[in-house]
């Protein structure tokens, strides 16, 4: 079994990320198995290295150890940029010029899983249009997903405990694959990294499980294995709403400064004991 935990370095971690950690981290070493850490660091204009050094802090003081040094994002692009020719070569992505503003103004698009569904506005653009557009104008990079579904076929994925998910990118319309300020989106990087690292058991928040329907169809295009997944509940505040970045109270900082043990706080998280004015949630 190998896992990981992959905190994008964007601000403090909270409890949430302490417990996607602790499930991450001790799932694989109750089955002698390999946990991984990955720093999502590929947005450039969010990632700041001070969080690198204080997350990597805040897992070691919840006991937390991992295998080998952490995997970099930003070390990879390479490897984002190889498939994304891959796909261009088969026409599954296709350059989007469109502004925020292009987008909101055609919003007669119905929403997916994730938000707005982009209309396709750039989908069928003659190929002499793009070419002189790719040179001058800023664009990223979406892809054909009714092509891309055509080409996958049906897929599903195993969900711990729960038996097989079928999965639907269609409802996600055609996702950015590579923006005009990060090389790569997300789900392309998560996708590419979590098949290199080798991991067999993608464990993170419930947050996150529509993300897996376009992960699996990109693990379908590439010739990617497809991990097992568990998708946690999420760790709500006292308003019943979950954590945020923006949550000071609930970071691991400023429990930490309370003086309370980080170890017995991964062993209660562990058990599904939370500090008091927390709750799990199943979204
Ligand atoms: N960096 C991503 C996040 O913090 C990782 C999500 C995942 O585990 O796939 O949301």
């Amino acid at each position: 079994m190998l896992t990981r935990f992959a905190p994008s370095p964007t601000g403090d971690l909270h409890l949430g990320h302490a417990y996607s950690a602790v499930l991450a981290h001790d799932a694989a070493r109750s089955a002698a198995g390999r946990f991984l850490i990955r720093i999502d660091d590929i947005d450039g204009s969010r990632s700041r290295e001070e969080y690198v050094g204080a997350s990597l802090a805040d897992l070691a003081w919840l006991g937390i150890d991992w295998d080998g040094d952490p995997v970099r994002q930003s070390a990879r692009l390479d490897h984002y940029a190889a498939a994304l020719d891959t796909l261009r070569v088969r026409g599954l992505v296709y350059p989007c010029f469109c502004t925020r503003a292009d987008i909101a103004a055609s919003m007669s698009a119905p929403h997916g899983p994730a938000g707005a569904v982009y209309p396709g506005t750039c989908r069928n653009l003659p190929e002499t249009d793009r070419e002189r557009r790719i040179a001058t104008e800023p664009h990223c990079w979406r892809l054909d997903m009714p092509r891309a579904v055509a080409e996958a076929g049906a897929l599903a994925w195993e969900e711990a405990g729960r038996g097989l998910r079928v999965a639907d990118p269609l409802a996600h319309g055609d996702i950015v694959l590579a923006r005009k300020d990060a090389p790569a989106s997300y789900h392309l990087a998560s996708t590419l990294d979590d098949a290199a690292m080798g991991v067999t058991h993608i464990i993170r928040g419930a947050d996150l499980i529509a993300s897996t329907d376009v992960h699996r169809l990109l693990q379908a295009l590439l010739a990617l294995p497809t991990p097992l997944y568990r998708h946690h509940a999420l760790v709500c505040g006292a308003d019943g709403k979950r954590l945020a970045k923006r949550d000071a109270a609930a970071s691991l900082a400023s429990l930490r400064s309370t003086g309370i043990d980080g170890r017995a706080l991964a062993a209660d998280l562990a058990a599904g004991r939370l500090p008091a004015g927390y709750s799990l949630q199943n979204p």
